[in-house]
């Protein structure tokens, strides 16, 4: 399927500033935004703690991604992916961000220090998707 991803300039800009502030662990959060079919549109992310506190892998603290899915529930938008940062490698899923594109389908964000690259990945495995820097809707 072909994805098309669609990020709002505002939001891209977090992407890059988290990509020139990676310290030494992983960092890792949610996107939200909304889906529909093959088009997905990122509103807004938001950081969530590494529990694992490790250069080379991620899990989200589970009482602060619940509180981002409330939070999106209430705003009416969805959490459509997960983003997090690769600081001693390049921005390409690594085997355990494969076994957790099974868990969490939709789009990763991968952010090394040189790099912001999206991926739609689910159980069957992922593909590079575009990111498409929009405006505001307002
Ligand atoms: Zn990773």
């Amino acid at each position: 399927m072909n994805f098309k991803v669609k990020v709002l300039g505002e939001v891209f800009e977090k992407l890059e500033i988290i990509k020139s502030s990676m310290g030494e662990f992983e960092r890792c959060g949610v996107l939200f935004g909304k889906a529909h079919g093959n088009e997905v549109q990122i509103t807004d992310i938001a950081e969530i703690e590494n529990v694992k506190k490790s250069p080379v892998e991620f899990e989200l603290d589970p009482l602060q991604t619940l509180k981002a899915f409330e939070r999106a529930e209430e705003s009416g938008i969805d959490v459509v992916g997960v983003w997090h940062t690769h600081p001693s490698w390049i921005a390409y899923p690594s085997k355990k961000d494969m076994e957790g594109m099974k868990i969490y389908p939709g789009i990763w964000i991968v952010i090394s220090k040189s790099e912001v690259r999206a991926y739609f990945g689910d159980e069957k495995g992922f593909v590079e998707v575009e990111l498409k820097i929009t405006g505001s809707p307002r």
